[in-house]
């Protein structure tokens, strides 16, 4: 096991900035334990909603307080929509999170869709999209409506994005619409398969139901905005539910699209960090461009005696995550022309 880092004694070195919280795919449901859909993983459905708290009293409790926790995406499990505890396991999730003394940013997973509709998300406690930041006279980088993300700057001089990885997807929107037409049609273009949740046989396991996509138009606005981050010299760290770097995650977890994103990012020099969950596994790589990407291990396969989630700790040239339980530690050096 590798040796724990520790932020206090890393403060001498570089200069310590802020720092956040980061957890991922905690999948709440009142449930007994079960086990993921190949049978390998043991999934704790009621002790993850105990891991969140556990979390949140540690954040809360930490000697420099997080700026702000992000939250990576299926907060309550699909199975909720089975029971009919949807909104049951939601409410007792939202108010766990209440008990956070900091600002709380969700994004969206697959298995918020498998329980609610878009229109219901965007209704939602689960929407933080009050909490973003705009830049004046850039209309430009004001995101659509049409997908859920936005951009805020926690810290002067570091810009956010959380980004909306079910715009192209089948889960969620109204099967009438000309959307779903689309992506169905995306998807099935991919994979042959009867159950489109299977990637047997495929050449990008990636096409899978559970899976989504990015919009042109949503890359495009990210393209504005990581745009006027380069021109204001800030460092950019995106937040998705899905990963995007076949390094740091297995292929059947990617986005659909995940190629049209890393070009996107990959013609900018400002962001240095890209984080996910989805995965469960977790995964970390640094790209050839020099962006991290961190997948998170998720809470719902954490023992009783384990835990899943970290701090990361944001100095002046790198960022330092120290991980709880399953979360390993990381060190995250910004490339060298992002060192001023
Ligand atoms: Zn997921």
């Amino acid at each position: 096991m590798a040796e724990k880092l520790d932020p206090e004694t890393m403060r001498d070195s570089s200069e310590w900035l802020f720092s956040f919280g980061v957890i991922a795919d905690i999948q709440y449901a009142d449930l007994e334990d079960g086990y993921n859909y190949q049978g390998s993983r043991r999934r704790y459905y009621r002790q993850s909603l105990l891991h969140l708290t556990g979390a949140i009293e540690e954040w809360n409790k930490e000697s420099s307080m997080p700026c702000c926790v992000l939250q990576l995406g299926d907060v309550i499990d699909g199975y909720n929509a089975q029971y009919k505890t949807s909104e049951k396991s939601l409410e007792r999730v939202m108010n766990t999170f209440q008990m956070l003394k900091v600002p709380v940013h969700h994004t969206w997973g697959n298995h918020e869709f498998y329980n609610f509709s878009r229109d219901y998300l965007i209704n939602s406690k689960l929407n933080t999209k009050f909490l973003e930041d705009r830049i004046a006279h850039h209309p430009e980088t004001v995101p659509s409506e049409n997908y859920y993300a936005y951009h805020f700057v926690p810290f002067p001089k570091f810009r956010f994005i959380l980004l909306d990885s079910y715009d192209l997807s089948i889960l969620g929107i109204d099967q009438s619409s000309p959307k779903y037409q689309q992506c169905m049609k995306i998807l099935r273009e991919h994979n042959p398969n009867k159950e489109l949740n299977s990637p047997k046989g495929l050449f990008e396991p990636q096409f899978v139901q559970f899976n989504g996509g990015f919009s042109q138009e949503q890359l495009n606005w990210l393209n504005d905005v990581l745009t006027f981050s380069d021109t204001n010299q800030e460092k950019v760290v995106i937040v998705s539910h899905i990963p995007i770097y076949p390094e740091a995650s297995d292929t059947v977890c990617l986005a659909w699209n995940y190629r049209d994103a890393l070009a996107v990012i990959w013609s900018h020099k400002c962001v240095v960090c890209f984080i996910a969950g989805h995965t469960h596994d977790g995964g970390y790589s640094e790209d050839p461009f020099g962006v991290h990407h961190l997948d998170l291990e998720g809470v719902i396969e954490a023992a009783p005696d384990s835990q899943a989630f970290g701090t990361v700790h944001v100095y002046s040239d790198k960022m330092m995550l120290k991980g709880r339980g399953r979360v390993p530690d990381r060190i995250m050096n910004y490339k060298k022309e992002l060192l001023v």
